[in-house]
């Protein structure tokens, strides 16, 4: 196992263990199987692990584990705070007690505001006090580091970055979103602080792996090395030196032996010039599914009314090349609940956007197009639920 440097000189597995995707039996983890699973990855030297209080018995289940093997402080855990839940400074204790119980510790390593994608939640949450709360935690050493993870675009990830002296971040990346989310852009930024980062989705929840298209598979088959579309999508992270722990959610043996190996062999800068063209074709292939040839290159923002428009051709692509489901997912976390709306409605045709467009797109028509496709009524009603839950209160603008 490699390791990449926590803030405070932890020595981090480049690997960590996502603990979101244990195998369920009925409504309960098969907690005999995960571990197995854990066992196996913590005698391979992973010591990350990552969990959340929203996962369904994810954290139980990790305490019980850690606890029965006598590893709870050969490893860091991380976990997450709901803040999307929190109304009141109580509530932050209230979770985080619970979460301890839970986890059956006395610490976290790693701490985190689950979920941001706005700067606006993070300004709530100090408005609750959380600084304070932090503090406290800090010298208690209750946490040992504070970040947070995040879903939003790379202006508001800039943002949130700048607001605070965080320990670490947690971002969705991997080689298709290098222009989204944080994106590339964010990872550096996080980087050039002296910040570690930690991937989350590093194989977009497995489509760099089952949904790839044929032509993007046989590429991938035809490389002499033999590395397996996982590889391929985990290899090209390690390769970028900013990057500190790649998270899986491990779910079997044999995925723990690959990930343990692809960890231990790569090297950030291992990658040639050939490596590069090979993900550039299963990208290529990729993009051939997609609605719309838009890079996400961002020359077009920002616009005078506040539409996310590479956030939401992103999300129309999605829809095609993984599912309709997963695209409007992926709509419904990164444009719908920014504290200022930015959805196409608000389009006022200006053209501002399509004379800076490098692709030549007809931004405004294929925003009404990607409007529709996105948004069909029955989705606009569960958008303004949930901007309603987790968008709070003091917001002027209209949404639709
Ligand atoms: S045409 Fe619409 S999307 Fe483009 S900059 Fe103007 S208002 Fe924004
Ligand atoms: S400028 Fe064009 S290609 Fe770049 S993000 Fe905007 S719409 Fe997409």
């Amino acid at each position: 196992m490699q390791y990449r440097n926590g803030r405070h000189g932890e020595r981090l597995s480049v690997l960590g263990y996502g603990c979101m995707r244990f195998t369920r039996s009925g409504t309960s983890i098969d907690l005999e199987k995960a571990e197995k699973e854990i066992l196996l990855a913590f005698n391979s030297g992973v010591n990350y692990y990552d969990t959340a209080y929203i996962y369904p018995g994810s954290e139980v289940a990790l305490g019980e584990i850690l606890e029965r093997n006598k590893i709870r402080d050969k490893v860091f855990i991380a976990t997450k705070l709901p803040q999307y839940m929190i109304s009141s400074s109580k509530a932050v204790d209230k979770y985080f007690n619970e979460e301890l119980s839970r986890l059956r510790t006395t610490y976290v390593d790693f701490y985190l505001m689950h979920h941001l994608t706005d700067i606006a939640q993070w300004q709530r949450l100090k408005g609750l006090g959380i600084l304070d709360w932090i503090d406290r935690k800090k010298a208690s050493g209750e946490i040992r580091n504070i970040g947070f993870s995040y879903h939003g675009n790379s202006d508001n990830f800039l943002k949130i970055l700048e607001d605070y002296d965080w320990d670490f971040c947690q971002i969705q990346y991997n080689y298709l979103d290098e222009n989204s989310q944080a994106g590339v852009v964010g990872l550096k930024a996080a980087a050039k602080k002296g910040i570690p980062v930690i991937i989350m989705e590093p194989l977009r929840g497995g489509k760099l792996v089952n949904l790839l298209p044929e032509k993007a598979k046989q590429a991938i088959a035809a490389d002499k090395r033999g590395w397996s579309a996982a590889q391929w999508g985990l290899r090209w992270l390690y390769n970028q030196s900013e990057v500190t722990v790649v998270l899986s959610g491990m779910n079997s043996l044999e995925m723990v032996q690959e990930n343990v190996k692809t960890a231990s062999d790569a090297r950030a800068g291992d990658f040639t010039e050939e490596d590069f063209k090979l993900i550039e074709t299963v990208k290529r292939e990729i993009g051939a599914s997609e609605k719309i040839g838009c890079t996400g290159c961002r020359y077009c923002m920002p616009c005078p009314k506040g539409v996310d428009i590479p956030g939401i051709f992103r999300c129309w692509n999605t829809m095609y090349t993984e599912s309709k489901k997963g695209g409007r997912a992926q709509f419904f976390q990164t444009v719908a609940l920014t504290r200022e709306p930015s959805f196409a409605s608000q389009c006022i045709e200006c053209g501002k956007c399509e004379k800076h467009c490098p692709q030549s797109l007809p931004i405004r028509e294929k925003l009404k197009e990607a409007d529709r496709d996105l948004r069909p009524l029955y989705f606009r009603i569960a958008i303004a639920f949930g901007r309603r839950f987790m968008v709070r209160k003091g917001r002027k603008k209209k949404t639709t």
